[in-house]
This record gives structure tokens, C-alpha cells and sequence, in this order.
């Protein structure tokens, strides 16, 4: 149950000022349903409105606050000419500029005779000094209140500076000083205010500088959403662990059978992978491993060995796809390999139905299948098997942390690795994942050529597609990328559609079309046409991001590339290079090219390191849009920023790790602190998995 002192801040937003039915809406897309939502909208900017100098001496171009009296009302005779307020002091005169606005509002706000404060940016026009449209206009006793530093917020459409101003105001007006759950020797040290103050503080700057990230009260916000989340993935894993594991170890056989039928030797990191996993699974806790590698770096292998172990040890090992089609490309690779040292092994999809279905089920649950491979199909309730002990996920961010932790509950003690492609940086494993172990593929398999890549403007369309050609020619196999962005999906669509029918003009029937709304069946269609002949250039949309293996493709070209990001553009040319044949890839992109932009491509270019890519991706773009944070699974940080903030997330990890030691339950004084931090983060789950939460 949350905390009764947190209420107010979860209030619905339509309890504060000037938030009505209509309003709330667009408050709710710019920051959130809740009071505290407001509290996380922090500001970006700030206007200095402290200047407040006789009309004399008002410098124009300054915002300044202008303590007046109000002379004559000018009201226009044509209403596309300004309404005209006449004020004065007594070094000078100014005037109050307004375009439709009507005279009788503005005979009440500014009437006749009376002293006014008004603030806005003076400009000098016709030698008179005036102010258009004063942002505001207050009595005599609001002077104070209006020479300010007003903080700016992030606006949208519909909601103006002032309504929003107004709005976090009322939120902040909400809050009041929350127990402390910082570790205090950590406050001391980083200096930090008490939460309250921080959170004021950070709503109130005086000056530009107070804007930065990196000022105390914005590092312990920061700071608190980080120990929330690593609160709460240490608790999620403290369960885990309490939950009993499995020592798993076989006697090699498989596993030794399996080398001897691979065509390659494993690479030094495959090795090593594949050596921290059987230790794990050996180990009488919970394997939760992260298996990282680049596209291409031979991750399936060592899921297939880690399988074989758990096979050797006389249970069941399955592998989940996030697509049909990959989970058929598993299928391909692992079938004959492992069929070579004597297990069995089966697929299960969406397609499986009926007779069939049951039937493999009814070898899965008597132990008749040694892998199970599949796509969340395999989650599904009436799945059981005889004895699973280890549960390989592939391209994990595509899954939900729920997901996973279903495939687990059709085993006893299942150990868990999960594989990413997409090479996430430590600090971004780290808010999804916690603690988790990581085991990194680093070296590419012999024998791989690096990609050349090439940026090219869009006007060069016609020699890259005279280039395409050449390349078919030869007998290469061509990827022709073009973007899909998800708020326009039928017009990327339909620029895909043209650009395959302008090549299929050129080419004839060897162009084929790949995207995201074609029914499963068509999709692999199309993809096995490209693998296996058939079709030589494909067109096809971000669905081939994913995984899917055709060695013979030599060629990539990425149409807009610029509209892509560095994470993803590594990915899709992870397709490419994958046989030994010299590889290709044009970056075509519509200039002018913006800063970041310009950067990703010369980052492409240098480098092939998904690892670095990542980093250099989290650097250029921040955690939020790194992976499209909505598809990715991925936290959102609302305070925190993971390309500032990184030192504080290793600490916010210690810190986790520390607390649950020395107050497993959160009991303590700071335990119940910490209990308010978690239910502040809207981590209520987690709470969950204490005894007395
Ligand atoms: P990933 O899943 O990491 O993208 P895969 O496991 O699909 O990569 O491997 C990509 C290709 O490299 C496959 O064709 C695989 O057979 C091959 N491969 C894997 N390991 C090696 C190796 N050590 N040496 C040479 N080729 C390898
Ligand atoms: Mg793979």
C-alpha cells in the first residue's frame, strides 16, 4: 500500500490550479496523469525577469519588470491595428502593445490611473519604448513574486508557459520533506539537499548554470530515481535466489560431439562464454546471464553447447525466438548439429495447430524432446515438459521481463541466459538487468572481412543504383533498406512499395519486397527466396534488423540512413559480412545532414564495434532514444540521464546491493525511507516482494 504521505503527489493532475477536463489531457502527454508527474517536469530554460529599471534607462531587447502607472487606453479603429495601453513614471513613458485583444479585459486589468507591475521583453519601436504582449501584468503588492527568475518548461502545443508554470507550481505546492533514505555519508559527500529541497531547488533556477544535470540538487533527483530502479531489480533478483537452483553438469559428451561436427573452431570469447555458463549452470544457485555478442559474432553456438550440457545432464533445454523466422533460422542452424551428436530437437510456433501440436507436445512433456526451440509459443499454459533446466532467450529486449520470468516456471530451478545482438552499454545493462551476469562476445569468427562503408547523398540514387546492378551482375546478393517510422507506417510503406517497383523495372522479377505487415508465411517466403535463390535484391523495410542470416547478401544500401539511429544502422549492416566474400555498404543519405547525424555516419564509417557503436550511440542520443525506449523494454528515466549521470548508477547499484545485505526486508528506519523512495518511483511491484509489503 502506498505510503499515505505520498497521496497528494498521486493525486490526478486535474486536483491542481488551472487544470481542468479539457487542459488535463494535454498536461497528461506532457508530463503525466499525476501531481507528481508535474514535479518530474523540470525546467529547460529560465527567464531573468529581475531587472527592473526606471523607463528611462530600460535597455531594449531585456525582459525587465516595470513598475508603472497606467496613462490612456488606445483602442484601434481598424482591429488589425494594435490596442494600445499608455503608461508612464516618472523618468519616462511606455507602451503596452496588444493585438486582438479585447479592451474591455484589458480595461479591468490595466484601468486608468492605477499602478501596475508588468514584465516582458522592452523593445524600442518608432523611438517609443513598449512591450507586445507582457507576459504578465500584476498589482503593486505581486512586485516581489514577479522579479524573478522564472523557470521555462518543455510546452506543447495547446498549453502555454504560464499554464504549465502555473500547474508545477500547484504540483510542487503538493509536496512536503519525505523521510530520508539517502545513505547520509553519500549526502555529505556529494553535497546534497534533503529531497524536498532538492526538488524546489531544481524547479527554481536563479541562473543558467543551475540548469545543468550536474548540480547537486539535480544529482540526488537523479540519484533517487537510479536507487529506485536498482532497488528494485536487486529485490526482483534477491527473489530469484531465494527461489532453490540446480546444479546442472554433464559429462561432456554432447558437448565435445557437437564441436567436432562444427565446421570452424570457437573463438576465444566463444569459449570463454561458454565457460562462465556451465559454471553457472553447475552452480547450485539460479543462472541469470546475459550473453552479448554483435550480430554475427556466433551466439546460436553457444546456446546450442549450453543446451548440450543441460542435455548431458538428462534434462530438457529450450530456446526462444522473438519471431518465426528466427526461431526457423535456429532451427536450420541447431537441428543438424545437434541432431549430429544424437539429440532431438523440435520447433514450436503460433503455426503449430491441432493434432500435431499435441502430438509434440506430448514428447515434449515425456522428455521424447531434448531442445525445444519456438517463439512465445512456447510460454504457452498448456506446454509442460519433464524436466526443464535451461532456458536460452534469444534477442531479449524484444520480451518482457514478465515473459521471462514465465519460461522459468516450466522448470524446476531453471537457469536462465538471455542473448542480446544488440549491444547494450554496461551502464544501460546495468538499469535493465541489474546485476546480472554478463558474459561478452568480443571477437568476430575468422575469416570476416570488415565492411566497407560509404556515405553518398540521395542526388547519387542513380549511380548507386547503376553500382547495384554491377553488384548483381557478379552474382552478389543485395539488401536495399528503405525506413519505416513508426508514427507514418503507410507512407514509409508506400515509399518501400515505389522504390521496389522502380527496381523492379530495372531488374525484373529478381527485386523482391519485404516489410512488416506481410503475414508471417509471406515473410519467410520472400526471405527464403532471397537465401536460397530466387530473389538477388531485396527491398525490404527494418525487418531484417533481426537476426536473419544470408551470408551470400555482400551488399547493403540504406536508404535515409540519416533517420536512422547508430544502434540500428550497426544492426542492419550486421547483415552484411557475414561470408567471406568483400562486403559493401552505402549509407545514402538526404542532406542537410544535422550534427548527430553527421556524426553517426562518420561513426559507421570508423568502426565496426558494436560495443563501441553502443557507447558512442548512448553519447550522441542519451538512454531514452538509444534502442526506441517504447519497443525496447528499456527503463524511462524521467530525472536521471544516463549520458551524465553514469558514475551515480554504479553507485545507486552498490548502494542496492549494501541495503538488501544489511536489511534484507527494509525494516530498518532507512528501510521504510526506502519503502517511500520505491512507492515515490511508482515501483510498487517491488514492495511486492518483500515479506511485509
Ligand atoms: P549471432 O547469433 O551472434 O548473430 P550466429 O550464431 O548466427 O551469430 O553466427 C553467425 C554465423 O557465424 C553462423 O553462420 C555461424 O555458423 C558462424 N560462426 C559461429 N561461430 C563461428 C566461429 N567460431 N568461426 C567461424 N564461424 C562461426
Ligand atoms: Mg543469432
Amino acid at each position: 500500500m502506498r505510503p499515505e504521505i505520498l497521496y497528494p503527489l498521486f493525486a490526478p493532475i486535474t486536483t491542481l490550479p488551472g487544470v481542468g477536463p479539457r487542459l488535463a489531457k494535454l498536461f497528461e502527454s506532457l508530463a503525466g496523469p499525476q501531481v507528481v508527474d508535474l514535479c518530474w517536469h523540470l525546467p529547460s530554460g529560465l527567464i531573468d525577469r529581475r531587472y527592473a529599471p526606471k523607463l528611462s534607462e530600460a535597455m531594449a531587447g531585456k525582459v525587465a519588470t516595470l513598475t508603472v502607472r497606467v496613462g490612456e487606453h488606445r483602442a484601434p479603429h481598424n482591429p488589425r491595428q494594435p490596442y494600445k495601453v499608455r503608461c508612464f513614471d516618472d523618468s519616462g513613458e511606455l507602451d503596452l502593445v496588444f493585438f486582438h485583444v479585447k479592451g474591455d479585459y484589458l480595461a479591468r486589468v490595466l484601468p486608468v490611473g492605477e499602478v501596475r507591475v508588468v514584465s516582458g521583453k522592452v523593445e524600442v519601436f518608432n523611438n517609443a519604448l513598449q512591450i507586445t504582449h507582457p507576459d504578465h501584468i500584476g498589482g503593486l503588492e505581486e512586485l516581489a513574486q514577479l522579479k524573478t527568475v522564472e523557470p521555462v518548461y518543455p510546452l506543447t502545443t495547446g498549453l502555454s508557459l504560464k499554464m504549465v508554470g502555473k500547474a508545477v507550481r500547484g504540483a510542487l505546492a503538493q509536496t512536503s520533506e519525505l523521510p530520508e533514505w539517502q545513505d547520509p555519508a553519500l549526502r555529505q559527500r556529494e553535497n546534497w539537499p534533503a529531497w524536498h529541497e532538492s526538488l524546489l531547488a531544481a524547479h527554481a533556477p536563479q541562473d543558467e548554470a543551475d540548469l545543468s544535470p550536474l548540480t547537486p540538487p539535480r544529482r540526488r533527483l537523479a540519484y533517487d530515481e537510479l536507487l529506485a530502479n536498482q532497488l528494485t531489480l536487486a529485490l526482483v533478483r534477491a527473489q530469484q535466489r531465494r527461489k532453490p537452483g540446480r546444479a546442472t553438469t554433464g559429462d561432456g559428451r554432447l558437448r565435445a560431439a557437437v564441436v567436432r561436427a562444427l565446421p570452424f573452431a570457437l573463438t576465444g570469447s566463444q569459449e570463454q562464454a561458454l565457460a562462465e555458463i556451465t559454471a553457472d549452470m553447475a552452480g547450485g544457485a539460479r543462472m541469470l546471464r546475459l550473453l552479448q555478442g554483435d550480430v554475427g559474432s556466433g551466439k546460436t553456438v553457444v546456446a546450442l553447447l549450453a543446451m548440450a550440457a543441460a542435455v548431458e545432464a538428462g534434462a530438457q533445454a529450450a530456446l526462444m525466438a522473438p519471431t518465426e523466422i528466427l526461431a526457423r533460422q535456429h532451427l536450420k542452424t541447431i537441428k543438424p548439429l545437434a541432431e549430429a551428436a544424437g539429440m532431438t530437437v523440435e520447433l514450436l510456433t503460433g503455426r503449430d495447430k491441432g493434432k500435431a501440436r499435441e502430438a509434440l507436445l506430448a514428447r515434449v512433456a515425456e522428455g521424447g524432446v531434448d531442445i525445444l526451440l519456438g517463439t512465445h509459443a512456447i510460454f504457452q499454459e498448456d506446454v509442460a515438459f519433464k524436466d526443464l533446466v535451461l532456458a536460452v532467450i534469444d534477442e531479449q529486449h524484444r520480451f518482457g521481463v514478465h515473459q521471462r520470468l514465465n519460461l522459468t516456471a516450466k522448470g524446476r530451478g531453471v537457469d536462465v541466459l538471455v542473448m542480446t545482438a544488440t549491444p547494450i552499454p554496461r551502464t544501460l545493462v546495468l538499469t535493465s538487468y541489474g546485476d546480472m551476469e554478463v558474459s561478452r562476445l568480443t571477437e568476430k569468427p575468422a575469416g570476416r572481412q570488415p565492411v566497407d562503408t560509404r556515405a553518398l547523398s540521395m542526388e547519387r540514387a542513380g549511380e548507386v543504383v547503376d553500382g547495384v546492378g554491377r553488384a548483381l551482375e557478379a552474382g552478389a546478393k543485395v539488401y536495399w533498406v528503405c525506413p519505416l517510422v513508426e508514427e507514418s507506417e503507410s507512407v514509409d510503406l508506400a515509399a518501400a512499395e515505389a522504390r521496389h517497383a522502380d527496381l523492379k523495372a530495372r531488374f525484373g522479377e529478381r527485386v523482391g519486397l519485404v516489410h512488416g505487415r506481410l503475414k508471417g508465411k509471406e515473410k519467410d517466403a520472400v526471405m527464403q527466396a532471397f537465401a536460397e535463390g530466387g530473389i538477388d535484391l531485396l527491398v525490404a523495410t527494418t525487418v531484417i534488423e533481426v537476426g536473419v542470416d544470408v551470408p551470400q547478401a555482400t551488399v547493403m544500401v540504406i536508404e535515409h540512413a540519416e533517420r536512422f539511429g547508430l544502434a540500428q544502422l550497426h544492426q542492419l549492416r550486421g547483415r552484411i559480412g557475414r561470408g567471406s566474400g568483400r562486403s559493401t555498404c552505402l549509407l545514402l543519405y538526404q542532406g542537410p545532414l544535422g550534427e548527430t547525424a553527421r556524426a553517426r555516419i562518420r561513426i559507421m564509417r570508423e568502426t565496426d564495434d558494436g560495443f563501441r557503436i553502443a557507447e558512442e550511440d548512448l553519447r550522441l542520443r542519451g538512454a531514452g532514444e538509444l534502442l526506441g525506449t517504447r519497443q525496447s523494454g528499456f527503463p524511462e528515466f524521467r530525472l536521471a540521464d544516463l549520458a551524465v549521470h553514469d558514475d551515480l548508477l554504479a553507485i545507486a547499484r552498490d548502494d542496492a546491493r549494501l541495503i538488501l545485505e544489511r536489511d534484507p526486508e527494509l525494516e530498518s528506519e532507512r528501510g521504510a525511507a526506502l519503502r517511500v523512495l520505491l512507492y515515490l518511483f511508482e515501483r510498487d511491484a517491488a514492495v511486492k516482494y518483500l515479506r511485509s509489503g
